[in-house]
């Protein structure tokens, strides 16, 4: 049987995951225990024997961990008849210790432990994450993934920001960038389609999803990203601002006596498209733009007016450009997005197919004219499979 890797999730309070064949990116089952903690905790899981779906109050990580191995004994398919390999976990931020993925061990463990300030909410989630399935599972090597290790490429002007140098030794403040599996893995699967090596392209990729970040990728290496020291920063999101002034932190202060805590909250879960629509689901500012609310339209418009800045900006950072891809919910799904956002920039070479960008599959998702110099491509994102697909390396070159 061909290898698996149980590949693991954990956010604060979910726990995602899937059993991916490395060699096809295929899932064998796949689920989700979400809210944590509460007394209707929610566990879905699919696998060949049909669908589990329950709630019941699931106390702690390692409860549900429990639950996910229970659902595959029960909804396979048992763990004990599948080729596992590896158990591969997401880990948010990798700072600039891990520029590719790694073996867990205590000496991996502390370092995560240590970039916890720069992801309070995600690396302890993480980090739970890893030392409950270590705990469950203890006879298969655990492979840490990085969110961030994709862009450890970027060139020192490109991470460092103008800010008193000595900020970076003190704090870590530097651009990390994050969703760098998705980038590396859509950056790869564009490069097939254009049936050349990721070293000779140079790729626009924009991860449109609930959080959203391009990334200026040059023959398959990241030189430029928009996420910064967290994902607060760059493209407008579901419910985060992206770029803004940094002085507004201090305004707010002095004119509303906002705490630094408050703003932060502010700037991540009610701005984006939530502060100015009131809804951070595309679908709904969709529908609402279509019904002909202002304030919809005004979301959509500086959504993609963000967008085209940054293909802009990348154009210009990488001299060529072979393809612009578009991934992650609102990326694959929103041909609008997508026109709005490219729209008037023949002048670059970039001619979308308005019949092709209403059904890319239809294209094999290659939504630009055949004539167009830079290919506009659909591709749909598999964090998964990359993560398994990683782990695998990992432990073969181990
Ligand atoms: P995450 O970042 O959590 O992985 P996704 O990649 O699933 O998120 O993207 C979620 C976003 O994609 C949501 O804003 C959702 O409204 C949007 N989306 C999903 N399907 C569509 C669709 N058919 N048309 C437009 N937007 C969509």
């Amino acid at each position: 049987m061909s290898a698996h890797v149980l590949v693991i999730n954990a956010g604060s309070s979910s726990l995602k995951y899937s059993l991916v064949e490395a060699a096809s990116g295929e899932a064998a089952a796949s689920g989700l225990v979400e809210r944590i903690g509460e007394e209707r905790s929610h566990h879905v899981h699919s696998g060949p024997k049909g669908e589990y779906d329950d709630e019941r109050p699931i106390a702690n990580h390692e409860a549900a961990l429990e639950a996910a191995v229970q659902a595959f004994e029960t909804q396979g398919p048992a763990l004990a008849d599948v080729d596992i390999v590896a158990v591969g976990h997401r880990v948010v931020h990798g700072g600039d210790r891990f520029a590719a993925p790694a073996l867990v061990d205590d000496e991996l463990i502390a370092a995560v432990t240590d970039l916890v300030p720069l992801a309070p909410l995600h690396n302890p989630a993480n980090l739970e994450g890893i030392e409950v399935a270590r705990r469950l599972l203890p006879d298969l090597p655990h492979v840490a993934v990085f969110d961030t290790a994709f862009h450890q490429t970027l060139p020192p002007y490109a991470y460092t920001y103008a800010v008193p140098s000595e900020w970076l030794a003190s704090y870590g403040i530097r651009r990390y960038g994050f969703h760098g599996t998705s980038h590396s893995f859509v950056s790869e699967q564009a490069a097939k389609l254009l049936g050349r090596d990721p070293s000779e392209v140079n790729v626009i990729v924009l991860h449109l999803g609930n959080g959203c970040s391009a990334a200026a990728i040059r023959g398959g290496r990241s030189v430029d990203t928009s996420m910064g020291l967290t994902p607060l920063e760059g493209l407008v999101m579901g419910t985060r601002s992206g770029d803004l002034d940094p002085a507004i932190h201090g305004h707010l202060a002095r004119v509303a006596g906002w705490s630094a805590e408050e703003t932060d909250r502010a700037l991540n879960s009610e701005s984006g498209l939530k502060g100015i629509t009131g809804a951070n689901d595309f679908r709904e500012v969709s529908r609402r733009r279509a019904a002909g609310d202002e304030q919809a339209q005004l979301g959509f418009d500086i959504y993609c007016h963000r967008i085209k800045k940054y293909i802009g900006a990348y154009y210009a950072v990488l001299g060529t450009v072979d393809a612009i891809v578009f991934t992650a919910g609102v990326g694959q799904h929103s041909s609008e997005v997508r026109a709005a956002a490219l729209h008037n920039l023949t002048a670059l070479g970039i001619h979308l197919d308005l019949d092709r960008n209403a059904n890319p599959a239809q294209s094999k998702g290659f939504v630009s004219t055949d004539d167009s110099p830079v290919a506009v491509l659909v591709i749909p994102t598999n964090e998964e499979w990359q993560i398994a697909r990683q782990a695998v390396a990992v432990i073969r070159a181990s």
